[in-house]
Formats: C-alpha cells, sequence, structure tokens
C-alpha cells in the first residue's frame, strides 16, 4: 500500500502545483483567512472526508479514519500570509496589493490537502485515524495553534508532526532536531517619558532621545554581560521614534523590539534585567517610563523519540538524500505549542528554488515545488512510523 501510496503521491504532483499556485495568488493575512479557510473546507467536503470549521478561529481539522485500529496522528499545516508586496516576476504572483504568501504556507496547504486525496482510496487498510490540522494565522502572535488547541484540536490525538518547506535548504535534504530546535519569540514596547524643551536650553530638559539612545546600549549589555554565553538569546531595537523638529528637545521616546530565546529560564531573566536597567536608566535621568512586554511564541522543542522517529521514516522517501541534526534557528514557530501538549517533531523539507536563493520573508521568496511531494511523503511516513512504534 505504501509504495501505492507514493505512486498516488507522484501522480497527484501537478494538481499540488495547481493548488499551491491558486493560493500564492490569493494570500490573506493572519486572523483574516476567510477564503482560505472556505477552499480548504471545499476541498474536503468534495473528497467526502468528515471536517470541523472554525475551530479556534479560522482553522479547519479533517479527519479520516482507518479502517484498522491505530494512533491518532495529527498533521498539520499553516495557511496565513504575510503583509509583503510580491516582487516575483512569475505568472503565480500574488494578485492582492500588499499581501504574499512569502513564507510558504501556500506550499504546506497544498501537500496536506493532497495528500488527504492521495491517502483517502487506502481508508480500509489504514491503521488508526489522521487529523488533518489546518492552521490559520501562523505569522503573527498570539497565533492560531493555541486557540485551535483550546478549542479540542487536539483532545484525541496521540502525536502530532509538522514540517516547514524550507527555502534555504537544498531539495532532497531534511533538518529536524532532537531537542530545541526553533526559538522563542517575544514583543515589547518601551516607552519613556522625559520633559521636552527648548534646543538650547537642555539643561531645563529631560532629553528622552539621550536617553533612549542610552537604554539601547545598555539594554545589550543584557545579552553580552549577564547571560550565561552557552545560552543564548537576542534583544533587538526595530523601532526607536521620537522627535519631530532639529531644535526642539523630545519630550517622549518609544523603542519597540523583539526577545528571541531557546530557554525559558534566559526568558524570565533577560524580562526581569530589562526591568531592572529600564528603571536605573530613567531613575537616572528623571524621567519615567512605561514597559509593555508581550510574551510570544515558546521555543519549538521537539520530542527526541518522535525526531529519531521520522529521520528513520524519511529513508522510506527516495527523494530524501540528506538528513541534518541541525542546531536551533531564531525564528519563531508556534508549532511549539502543539509539542507542549503532545508528543512529536517538526522537520524542515528542503525547498531552495535554484536561482531565486531569497530568504523566507523577503518579496522575492519562492520555492521549488518538487519539494511539495517530498514533504507529503515524509509526513505520512512519520504516520506510519509512530502507528508501528
Ligand atoms: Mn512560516
Amino acid at each position: 500500500m505504501r509504495e501505492q501510496l507514493h505512486q498516488q503521491i507522484d501522480q497527484l504532483h501537478q494538481e499540488m502545483i495547481d493548488i499551491r499556485r491558486y493560493l500564492h495568488q490569493y494570500p490573506e493575512l493572519s486572523f483574516k483567512e476567510e477564503k482560505t479557510a472556505q477552499y480548504i473546507a471545499d476541498f474536503y467536503e468534495k473528497l467526502g472526508i468528515p471536517y470541523q470549521t472554525k475551530v479556534g478561529g479560522n482553522g479547519v481539522i479533517a479527519t479520516l479514519k482507518g479502517g484498522k485500529p491505530g494512533k491518532t496522528v495529527a498533521l498539520r499545516a499553516d495557511f496565513d500570509g504575510l503583509p509583503i508586496q510580491d516582487e516575483k516576476d512569475v505568472p503565480y504572483k500574488s494578485k492582492v496589493d500588499g499581501v504574499m504568501h512569502a513564507c510558504g504556507h501556500d506550499g504546506h496547504t497544498a501537500t496536506l490537502l493532497s495528500l488527504a486525496k492521495a491517502i483517502q482510496p487506502f481508508q480500509d487498510e489504514l491503521p488508526g485515524t489522521i487529523v488533518f490540522l489546518h492552521q490559520h494565522a501562523e505569522e503573527y502572535a498570539p497565533g492560531g495553534a493555541k486557540p485551535m488547541i483550546e478549542s479540542g484540536a487536539l483532545d484525541h490525538v496521540d502525536a502530532v508532526f509538522g514540517t516547514h518547506l524550507w527555502a534555504t535548504t537544498p531539495v532532497g535534504v531534511m533538518q529536524t532536531s532532537k531537542d530545541i530546535f526553533m526559538a522563542g519569540a517575544d514583543r515589547f514596547e518601551i516607552t519613556i517619558q522625559g520633559q521636552g524643551g527648548h534646543g538650547g536650553y537642555p539643561h531645563e530638559t529631560k532629553d528622552a532621545i539621550v536617553i533612549g539612545a542610552d537604554l539601547i546600549v545598555q539594554l545589550q549589555q543584557i545579552i553580552s554581560r549577564r547571560i550565561d554565553p552557552l545560552r543564548t538569546a537576542v534583544l533587538t531595537i526595530g523601532i526607536f521614534e521620537a522627535g519631530n523638529a532639529f531644535n526642539i528637545i523630545a519630550d517622549k521616546a518609544k523603542l519597540v523590539g523583539t526577545m528571541r530565546y531557546l530557554d525559558i529560564r534566559v526568558q524570565e531573566q533577560v524580562i526581569e534585567e530589562m526591568e531592572r536597567i529600564i528603571n536605573g536608566v530613567c531613575v537616572a535621568n528623571g524621567a519615567s517610563y512605561s514597559l509593555n512586554y508581550e510574551k510570544g511564541y515558546p521555543p519549538l522543542v521537539n520530542h527526541a523519540e518522535e525526531a529519531e522517529l521520522v529521520l528513520k521514516a524519511s529513508e522510506h522517501v527516495s527523494e530524501i538524500t540528506t538528513r541534518e541534526i541541525v542546531p536551533p534557528v531564531m525564528g519563531g514557530e508556534d508549532f511549539g505549542y502543539y509539542l507542549l501538549e503532545k508528543p512529536g517533531t517538526y522537520f524542515f523539507t528542503g525547498a531552495q528554488k535554484a536561482g531565486n536563493e531569497f530568504p523566507h520573508h523577503h518579496p522575492k521568496f519562492d520555492i521549488d515545488e518538487r519539494a511539495l511531494p517530498i514533504a507529503a511523503k515524509t509526513l505520512i511516513e512519520a504516520y506510519f512510523a509512530y502507528q508501528e512504534k
């Protein structure tokens, strides 16, 4: 059956490409993916596979119950786009101004839908149950995974697997980790309230720009002097807004940034140190402040046993020639929430497009579509491997 299934997946390659290209032309932003959710629901409706819509938002879950006893395994694909203008010159370029599938979630959706179609004819012989977990809003915290879990997405699930088509990894390479795979990602906003005034009379003011500049430098000391060098964290201020005239001292400054980490204890430490330093710098300068710290996605931590299992399962996928255990990447992923609840593993499916090697979230991002059936085969082999474990 597995050989036939692989053939079936190969036969659906063109349809996979068509689905991916259709979705690529009509991307929708996180939490606004109503049409994409409807497209997914319609697909299962046509197949006659039972599904549920509006799971924790725009999430869609389809369930294929096999004819033989076994475990329930969820396979996840996200389906939101990004607020980026598509700058590619291809026929399937985004038709929506300012919105683009610049992370490959269109490909994830095409992969999972086609896999459902490919495996359906084998339903009677199938052990266990497959849960096709189509998740909305991966790109924008608080994300779709958490509300889907809260709505019961994992209630009867024994394990969960997912893959990301990875544009900086060559086709035929699969990458994963037996431990931390992707970083936790938080957002913070600091507002410094100083006292404005005349550019020629600094002694009568509390210059919010000078205080902000000092703070930006001080905050980096957390990374270089406070965190154990063997435990990584990144602190990036992406926005520094202050002032509106060359000869006026700004009374207010706004700093917005992200904090990335691999270990919850580091997260706690950074937050504590940030508060201490912001308070210290502001007190020293007679200014006041507010800190709005939003915890985002937790680190994505793979389960070692399931990671091992996926690596082994991928040996059944002839197109995969290289398997790599890789160090964690500092990008975030809300798949981490599923792995806090259930055993499972996330992995990258190499999808680098020769001649178009732009990274994720780039206006010219694209994938090599040969990766779609490879992703589908690896996911279903992980499913079988889990049944046999
Ligand atoms: Mn992504």
